[in-house]
């Protein structure tokens, strides 16, 4: 990228010669197709601030006619979770996030685990011991663990692996030549660690955070290529973000600590005009600093984008999809966990986020996640949904909650009239759920109180008069009901309620008019005798 803009700095004519270096720069890096990665580790369920990742880099991509890459991040075999991977892919999927390149599609840049890219990595490992920027460790557990209790002290009570501990270990550095190479040609087990240069100063320009330094000397001696011959996530992640030719890296801010490691390892291996550029995004807080699927647990919320149970301990964790999210509000509410288009704007479409997002605008401090406004992201989303998609999500829900719409004609209707009465798509099992099948129990203890001999009159007389009408319309029915009501001198306020009550079975739902007219006319009038019998004659 620098050796293109300065190039373009010689080459262009003089009039351009104040353009910046920083723009021609900028200029040169958007000249490659824009390629990014999402890079998880299959180890569990699939966590808000993973969605939000997946979110950001699959909106760059899309903005800039790129690609985005899945790489399944599984070198750690000893963390490695079964059914992990497909259900990051279908969560992906729910989301609508799908990516151009994965296990599942690969493309050019294959194979898309690092478990299968194994071979690759040593000679990597290799390259860098030769260069003298790595070294072999042979220190066996037990030797760890002494240095562990040798060098605590009050100030540094678990010492790592570092430069004032190298030289006083069994490695390539302590070693002599051939001792290393006796030791390696009897495949004595040993881990590949890179020598964290003594002082020096790293620093590379975050999109979110700008210039970002770290002392070397704060690092310790990481692990690149373990004994099993896999290698870590430092050196994976640098190699494969290499060979995939990804533009930028994007991830949480918990790899911030690891960067100093990966700059080294770009630096020796690739040099530093190659390596990515990157945005540390800032973490997602919870009412409790950073949030945890504990916290869902503790306050009632998801925070797994869909339900994961856990092989091991088949606990169940919440996902965002099952509590009745749709994916545009998850998507939504993602997107603004951290970022703004710098207008009061709130309700995006994924097209608007595709055209307005920019890294540049992702603060970097945390972001707060906020249960009740993510209910409200969903109910502005369920408002806006079109009609078809709004009967095929209520009838799913109906169905799960073994309600069976079949091919109910009002089923479109009733969507779009309790459509503003559900936050959560959940919500249709009980705003809807009656329409299709009546209610079991009808809860008559706010009407028995006050229930007496004219009001069964009156529901009598009422049954007799839908009996017989032509017309079955919300507003001919109000006008009969109220009719019948004057009649028979009683006020339409009383007889409002136990009517509802016959319909839906407690006191909700719309304009119990419109009910009946939704349920027609043999549907009113058996849920209405079916009340009447549990009530004093
Ligand atoms: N495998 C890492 C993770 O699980 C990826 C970090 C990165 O994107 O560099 O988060």
């Amino acid at each position: 990228m620098c050796w293109c803009a300065n190039v373009l700095q010689i080459l262009l004519p003089p009039t351009f010669i104040h353009i910046p270096y920083t723009v021609l720069l900028y200029l040169c890096s958007m000249s490659k197709r824009v390629r990014v990665r999402f890079a998880p580790s299959p180890t569990g369920g699939l966590h808000l601030g993973g969605v939000r990742t997946v979110l950001y880099n699959y909106l760059f991509a899309r903005q800039h006619g790129g690609d985005f890459v899945l790489r399944i991040e599984d070198t750690d075999q000893s963390r490695y979770v079964p059914g992990a991977e497909e259900y990051i892919f279908k969560c992906l999927e729910w989301a609508g996030l799908t990516p151009d390149e994965s296990p599942l599609k690969p493309g050019n840049f294959g194979p898309y685990r690092q478990s299968e890219r194994k071979p690759l990595y040593r000679q990597y490992a290799e390259q860098l011991v030769q260069q003298g920027h790595a070294y072999y460790a042979f220190d066996t557990p037990a030797e760890l663990d002494k240095m562990r209790a040798d060098f605590a002290t009050e100030q540094n009570p678990s010492p790592q692996y570092d430069r004032q501990v190298r030289g006083h270990m069994r490695n390539s550095l302590t070693l002599s030549a051939s001792e290393v190479q006796s030791l390696l040609d009897a495949g004595t087990p040993h881990v590949v660690r890179i020598k964290m240069p003594e002082n020096e100063t790293l620093s590379f320009t975050d999109m979110i955070r700008g210039e970002v330094s770290f002392e070397t000397a704060t690092v310790d001696d990481k692990v690149l290529l373990k004994a099993d011959g896999m290698p870590t996530y430092h050196l994976a992640v640098v190699v494969d973000d290499y060979l995939m030719q990804i533009t930028h890296a994007f991830r949480g801010e918990e790899w911030l600590p690891s960067a100093p490691v990966h700059v080294l390892l770009w630096k020796y291996l690739f040099g530093l005009d190659a390596m990515p550029q990157w945005a540390h995004l800032p973490l997602i807080l919870g009412p409790n600093g950073k949030l945890s699927k504990r916290d869902g647990s503790k306050y009632g919320f998801p925070v797994f984008a869909m339900n994961w149970t856990d092989p091991k301990t088949n606990e169940l964790t919440e996902g965002f999809r099952e509590r009745g999210f749709l994916p545009e509000a998850f998507i939504n509410l993602l997107a603004l966990l951290g970022w703004n288009d710098g207008t009061e704007q709130e309700l995006f479409t994924i097209e608007e986020l595709i055209s307005k997002f920019s890294m540049e605008r992702v603060h970097s401090g945390g972001a707060r996640f906020d249960f009740e406004k993510a209910k409200w992201f969903n109910h502005e989303w369920i408002k806006r949904l079109p009609a078809d998609r709004l009967a095929s999500e209520a009838a799913s829900v109906l169905k799960t909650n073994g309600i069976d719409t079949g091919n109910s004609h009002i089923l479109p209707q009733v969507a779009e009239l309790v459509k503003d009465r559900c936050t959560l798509l959940t919500d249709f099992a009980e705003q809807a759920g009656f329409f299709f099948k009546a209610p079991v129990n009808p809860d008559i203890s706010p009407i028995q109180p006050k229930w007496n001999e004219t009001k069964q009159l009156f529901f009598a007389e009422i049954i007799r008069q839908f009996e017989l009408t032509t017309l079955w319309q919300s507003a001919d029915l109000e006008a009969l009901f109220k009719e019948v009501a004057a009649v028979n001198e009683l006020k339409p306020g009383e007889l409002m309620l136990p009517f509802r009550i016959m319909l839906v079975g407690g006191k909700f739902g719309p304009h119990v008019f419109t009910i009946a007219e939704l349920l027609g006319r043999q549907e009113t009038i058996d849920r209405m005798q079916k009340t009447l019998s549990l009530l004093p004659g």
